[in-house]
């Protein structure tokens, strides 16, 4: 963080100082941390109070604390009504104070992707902070940026949701020069009531966005109209699959590897390009990072060149070749309705034989059947060879896929054996390819290590 006064600190959280006033360049929510000279915020979680951990906190070199009640201690101490609104307030004014050119990104599927994408295209030339795994909620988002220093003249930041709400809190704390609100698809539908309750609650972004700034969306959704009415007062950029929208993809075509290569039309200019990640979504990510670059008066050349750099995240379908014959793709990070028909879709796209091994999609509420079985419907058109599932909630997607040979298991060990089964079968006749995915609740990585291992 940068350096600021802890008296600073006080007036911007509108709470209490006790003690002398000192230099803070760090702070920390965690006793686990390092704390020297740090200004620790206790906050309170589901496990633990941190206002308990105040005495370790001192003990391990903290500067001052941030707490909801005097404690009963010598230290320098800010007394505030809510010790989570106050770690928010000084998340916010420190990005006053940096003022870097920010991009905030939310939607249901692609965050982190789209995330990367415009790190990459934005520090060609410049630093930049950009959200680490997924600090993206109520605490990482503040976290995020807190970590802001003088240098950085642009800030990635990911929003993420679990209820509504959350995201109007985040983005008034980052009050974004653009936002993106990258898809919605049924995904943690479970916390918003429905696919509408989704869209909503991602709309919330756009709050955070004053009338100089800009908003990004997709051109082709059913909620293009609903974007249309929370737009109108900012300026507004789509993206699509068409000239419909300002930014879109042409010619779109998979390479050997699934990686797409495609003809991106920006701003009345166009350029080819290949991205190292697998799957045409990511043509969309691409679109929608492309979109927000150019309204931070980025080149076309550097976008392109911050695009093709972009290497896959881990479980995000990375392919993992275990023999000539056999290759994995791991997309077991997490899934959702629409990233498992994506990565269905790549899996489709191969050739030989093709396996999709599908774990439970998780938080998708009361139609959790209907949108399994809907995955089953989805992999019957693509044309792969056979589903297994491992779960109570994706054995309705096998069922589905019966006839064409759906499997449902009841054990992981047993799981493998089919699959090395089939490898068995089709050596010397056609490649195997294994697409494994689930949420991550399912774990479905320990498919992926048992399939190595095995083989
Ligand atoms: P989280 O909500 O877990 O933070 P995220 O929105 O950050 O997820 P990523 O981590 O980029 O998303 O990708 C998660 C999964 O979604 C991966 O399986 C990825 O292949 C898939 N995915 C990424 N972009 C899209 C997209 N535009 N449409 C559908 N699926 C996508
Ligand atoms: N905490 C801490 N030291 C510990 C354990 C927890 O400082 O040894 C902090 C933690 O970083 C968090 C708060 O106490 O800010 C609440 O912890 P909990 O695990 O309940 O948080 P959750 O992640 O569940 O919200
Ligand atoms: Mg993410």
């Amino acid at each position: 963080m940068i350096s600021v006064s802890l008296k600073w600190i006080a007036e911007q959280v509108e709470g209490r100082l006790i003690g002398s006033d000192c230099t803070i360049d760090n702070v920390s929510t965690d006793t686990r941390a390092d704390l020297n000279d740090a200004l620790f915020i206790a906050l309170k979680g589901k496990n633990f109070d941190a206002h308990d951990f105040v005495e370790q906190a001192i003990a391990k070199g903290a500067a001052a604390v941030i707490c909801e009640k005097q404690q009963n201690i010598d230290c320098r101490q800010i007394i505030v009504d809510n010790s989570r609104h106050a770690l928010g307030r000084l998340g916010a004014a420190i990005k006053a104070k940096v003022a870097p050119k920010t991009v905030a990104v939310t939607g249901s599927n692609g965050k982190t992707t789209v995330k990367e994408m415009l790190a990459a295209i934005l520090s060609i030339h410049h630093p930049v902070l950009a959200t680490q795994g997924n600090f993206n909620n109520d605490i990482g988002v503040p976290l995020t940026l807190l970590r802001l220093q003088e240098q950085h003249k642009y800030a990635v930041v990911e929003l993420g949701a679990n209820h509504p709400g959350e995201i109007a809190y985040t983005t008034d704390l980052v009050k974004p020069d653009v936002a993106i609100l990258n898809n919605v698809s049924a995904a943690h539908v479970e916390g918003f009531g429905s696919l509408h309750g989704v869209a909503r609650a991602k709309t919330e972004i756009f709050r955070g966005v004053g009338s100089q700034g800009t908003a990004v969306t997709p051109r082709d959704s059913d909620f293009y109209p609903c974007w249309q009415r929370a737009c109108t007062e900012m300026n507004w950029k789509t993206f699509g699959l068409s000239e419909n929208a300002d930014v879109y993809a042409t010619d779109i075509e998979l390479n050997s590897e699934g990686h797409p290569y495609f003809t991106l039309h920006l701003g009345g200019e166009t350029r080819t390009l290949e991205l190292k990640l697998s799957g045409r979504h990511n043509v969309l990510n691409a679109l929608s990072a492309a979109a927000a670059a150019k309204e931070l008066g980025i080149s076309v050349d550097d976008i392109v060149s911050g695009l093709q750099q972009v290497q896959p995240a881990q479980g995000r379908l990375t392919t993992i070749k275990v023999s000539d014959h056999l290759r994995i793709i791991d997309d077991t990070y997490n899934a959702s309705v629409a990233s498992t028909k994506a990565a269905l879709d790549l899996l489709g796209s191969y050739p030989g034989y093709r396996v999709f091994v599908l774990g439970d999609m998780g938080e998708l509420g009361a139609d959790a059947r209907a949108y399994h079985e809907e995955i089953g419907e989805h992999a019957i058109g693509t044309g792969i060879d056979n589903l297994y599932s491992l779960g109570v909630l994706s054995q309705s997607a096998s069922e589905v896929f019966n006839g064409h040979g759906g499997k449902h298991f009841g054990s992981l060990q047993s799981l493998v054996e089919s699959v090395l089964q089939r490898l068995t079968e089709q050596t010397g006749k056609q490649p195997v390819t294994v697409l494994v995915k689930g949420s991550r609740s399912a774990h479905m990585e320990r498919v992926v290590a048992a399939i190595q291992q095995a083989v």
